[in-house]
C-alpha cells in the first residue's frame, strides 16, 4: 500500500559547472532524510537530464559514469523516504514534465494535506497520473494554471495546495525555491562563490563549502537566475511555525537552524528533561544516535556519568525505512548491541529522542535487562507523540502511536521500564528558546503532541486509499 507520505531532502544548485557532482555531494550530507531512492536532475539550458535511482546516493552517484550523464550547470536533487510498501521507481524524484512554457523538474520534502482531494479533481478533468506522489498534482496544476510565466503559474498553484512541502524547481534557465506558508518543512540559501545553492539542511552547504546565506522564510518564493535572486511573497503575512520534529529527531545534528545547531538544542532538551524528570542512577545511556545529543545534556547537568551502554551498527539504514512490522523489530537487533561489561549490575537511565511505536524501547530494554543491568529508567526527551503527522514527519496511524492508546503507566509496562517519564510541552518550548508555548499561536507546529493542525488535514481519512492499480516495475 502506497501512502502519500513522505520525509524527503532537497537540494539544488544554480550557475557551477559541477552542478551534478555538488549535488551528488548535497544529497549525501542529507541521506539521513530518506534513504528509499534519490535522483538528479540537471539542465544545460537547452535540455534536461534525468538520473533517478533506488536505494542511497553514495551506491548511485559516485561510481561509473551517470555524473557524466548529468551534463549542465543548474541541478535540483532529492532523496526519498516513504513509509510502507510501494518503493517503486516511478516515485523517486525530481519529477520532470515538459509543459507548455518549457520543461520543468521538481523536488519536494513534505505533505500536502489536500493532494487526493485535487488530484481526484484533475483526473475527472482529463489529467493522467502516473505516480503516487504527490508531488505530481503540483506539477499538474502547474501545467493547468492560466498563469501568464511559469512564476506565475507556480504561484497559482501555491494557492490551491495545503501542507508541509519545502520545493526546490529547475527550469530551463532558473532555480526556484519555496517554502510553505508556516515554514513547517525547512530550507536554507547559501553561496558557492558565484552560485547559488538550496538544501534542506546546512550541513549540505558545509560538505561542498557553500557559505549559509539565509532561510528562506514562510511562505516565501526564491526565483534565482543569473541576474540574482528574487524573493517574492505571495501569500498573507503570517508567523512561521517550523515543525518541531525537525529539532528533535529529523534534522542532523550539525546542522543550523535559527542560528543555534541542533545539536545544542537536543542538549537543551536533555537539561530541561533532567529537570523534570530526575531519578537516581549508576549511568546515563543514550540510545545512539537519535538520543546521544539528550543524554549528554542530561549527564553534564545532574553529573551523573555517560556511558555508551548501547553501540549501533551503522551498516544499517533507519529503523522506520522497515516496511513491516515484523520487519521493523528485526531491525532494532541487527542495529543495536549492549555494551555487556558497562551495563552489567547497573541501575541505568536511558535516553531517547522520542518514543512513537515503542519497538525501540521494547527491544532495547528487553537486550538490557538480559546483559544484567539491574534497572532502566526511560527518560524521553520530548513530550508523548498522540498524533498522526500529515506534513511530512512520517508519524504512523494514531492507533500505531504507543501514547494515543496508553497512559504512562500503561506504557511503562507495555515497554517493561523501571520508570517512565517524558519532556513536558512546555519545556519542549523552553529548551527551544521560549518560555512558553503560545497556546494562541504556537511557535511551532507540534500536532504530534497536541492535536493542533495548523493546516487541516483534508485528505486525512483517505491518505491510505490513494493508490494507481498499475505496479511498475523498471528497474
Ligand atoms: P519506536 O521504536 O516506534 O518507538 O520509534 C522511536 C524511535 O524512532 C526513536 O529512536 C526515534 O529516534 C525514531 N524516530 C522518531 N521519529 C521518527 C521518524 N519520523 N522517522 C524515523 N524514525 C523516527
Amino acid at each position: 500500500m502506497s501512502r502519500l507520505k513522505e520525509e524527503c531532502g532537497v537540494f539544488g544548485i544554480f550557475n557551477n559547472k559541477d552542478a551534478a557532482a555538488l549535488t551528488a555531494l548535497g544529497l549525501h550530507a542529507l541521506q539521513h532524510r530518506g534513504q528509499e531512492g534519490c535522483g538528479i536532475v540537471t539542465s544545460d539550458e537547452k535540455k534536461f537530464y534525468a538520473e533517478r535511482r533506488l536505494g542511497l546516493v553514495g551506491d548511485n552517484f559516485t561510481k561509473g559514469k551517470v555524473l557524466e550523464k548529468l551534463p549542465g550547470n543548474f541541478a535540483i536533487g532529492h532523496n526519498r523516504y516513504s513509509t510502507t510498501g510501494s518503493n517503486s521507481i516511478k516515485n523517486v524524484q525530481p519529477f520532470y514534465a515538459d509543459l507548455f512554457d518549457g520543461g520543468i523538474s521538481i523536488a519536494h520534502n513534505g505533505n500536502l494535506c489536500n493532494a487526493i482531494h485535487l488530484k481526484k479533481n484533475l483526473v475527472k478533468n482529463g489529467s493522467i497520473f502516473q505516480t503516487t506522489s504527490d508531488t505530481e498534482t503540483i506539477v499538474q496544476l502547474i501545467a493547468k494554471s492560466k498563469g501568464k510565466n511559469i512564476v506565475d503559474k507556480i504561484i497559482d498553484s501555491l494557492f490551491k495546495i495545503q501542507g508541509g512541502y519545502a520545493l526546490t524547481i529547475l527550469t530551463k534557465n532558473k532555480l526556484i525555491g519555496i517554502r510553505d506558508p508556516f515554514g513547517i518543512r525547512p530550507l536554507v540559501i547559501g553561496r558557492l562563490n558565484k552560485s547559488y545553492v538550496l538544501a534542506s539542511e546546512t550541513c549540505a552547504l558545509d560538505i561542498i563549502e557553500a557559505k549559509f546565506f539565509r532561510e528562506v522564510k514562510n511562505g516565501e518564493i526564491v526565483v534565482i537566475t543569473k541576474n540574482g535572486l528574487e524573493s517574492i511573497m505571495p501569500f498573507p503575512k503570517i508567523k512561521e511555525r517550523p515543525c518541531v520534529f525537525e529539532y528533535i529527531y529529523f534534522s542532523r545534528p550539525d546542522s543550523i537552524i535559527n542560528g543555534t545547531s541542533v545539536y545544542e538544542y537536543r542538549k537543551n532538551l536533555g537539561v530541561q528533561l533532567a529537570k523534570e524528570t530526575y531519578v537516581d542512577c549508576d549511568l546515563i545511556v543514550p540510545v545512539p544516535d537519535s538520543g546521544v545529543p539528550a543524554a549528554i545534556g542530561y549527564s553534564e547537568s545532574t553529573k551523573k556519568s555517560f556511558g555508551l551502554g548501547i553501540i549501533r551498527n551503522h551498516y544499517v539504514g533507519r529503523t522506520f525505512i522497515e516496511p513491516t512490522q515484523q520487519i521493523r523489530s528485526f531491525g532494532v537487533k541487527l542495529k543495536h548491541n549492549i555494551n555487556k561489561s558497562l551495563v552489567k549490575n547497573k541501575s541505568i537511565t536511558l535516553i531517547d529522542d522520542s518514543l512513537v511505536r515503542g519497538t525501540t524501547s521494547v527491544k532495547i530494554i528487553k537486550m538490557l535487562y538480559d546483559s544484567g543491568a539491574k534497572e532502566v529508567h526511560l527518560r524521553i526527551a520530548s513530550p508523548p507523540i498522540k498524533f498522526p503527522d500529515y506534513y511530512g514527519v512520517d508519524t504512523p496511524n494514531q492507533n500505531e502511536l504507543l501514547a494515543s492508546k496508553l497512559d504512562i503507566e500503561g506504557m511503562r509496562k507495555f515497554i517493561n521500564a523501571t520508570t517512565l517519564n517524558f519532556l513536558s510541552i512546555d519545556g519542549l518550548y523552553k529548551s527551544l528558546g521560549y518560555n512558553k508555548r503560545n497556546s494562541l499561536y504556537p511557535q511551532f507546529t507540534d500536532h504530534c503532541f497536541t492535536g493542533e493542525y495548523p493546516v487541516k488535514p483534508l485528505d486525512a481519512k483517505n491518505m491510505e486509499e490513494d493508490e494507481t492499480k498499475l505496479i511498475v516495475n523498471n528497474k
